[in-house]
């Protein structure tokens, strides 16, 4: 079984890595709501927009409900 005559340093291997990873990134979409790098075909995960409606609630709005909430409560 053949093996490798020197170790391939870190770097080395990082960096021809790199070129994959390079590639693969040329197939992110632009949301047209707000402008952040989204994967083609999937909802935007900031704003929740997909095909320029919104379809679901994202964790930073829930968030947001749930404070308005507890300052609700907490003033009564
Ligand atoms: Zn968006």
């Amino acid at each position: 079984m053949p093996v490798p005559k020197k170790r391939r340093p870190h770097a080395r291997t990082r960096k021809a890595h790199a070129a994959n990873f390079r590639a693969a990134a040329k197939n992110f979409g632009i949301c047209k709501n707000c402008g952040a790098a989204i994967l083609p075909h999937t909802i935007c995960s900031v704003c929740g927009f997909y095909k320029g409606r919104k379809v679901k609630t994202t964790k930073l709005e829930k968030q947001n409900v749930r404070k308005a909430r507890k300052a609700e409560e907490n003033n009564k």
